[in-house]
């Protein structure tokens, strides 16, 4: 754990359904928009994890797919748990 990534400031996430290329399926993706870094995808079926759109190479280790869901998924809440947690401004 620990990645370098985590060093960023996460400016955006979102849940999105697209098209994924290793499931060749209409798939629920974490999006993450990373300040300086730019944007991470997650298919939430099969783990498969993207860099602006591209493919990323995949860990020689056992589990990576199952490894990335949990960590999108536990991002994701982090995320709706921060945002919760401002005050929600009035319009
Ligand atoms: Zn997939």
């Amino acid at each position: 754990m620990g990645s370098a990534i985590c060093s960023g400031k996460l400016d955006f996430i979102s849940l999105v359904k697209a098209h994924c290329p290793s499931c060749k399926k209409q798939r629920y993706f974490l999006f993450e928009m990373w300040e300086w870094y730019g944007r991470y995808s997650t298919c939430l079926k099969c783990g498969e994890k993207f860099f602006e759109g591209e493919m990323m190479e995949r860990p020689f280790s056992p589990g990576w797919r199952q490894k990335n869901i949990n960590a999108a998924k536990k991002l994701y809440r982090r995320f709706l748990k921060a945002a919760n947690s401002k005050p929600v401004p009035k319009v």
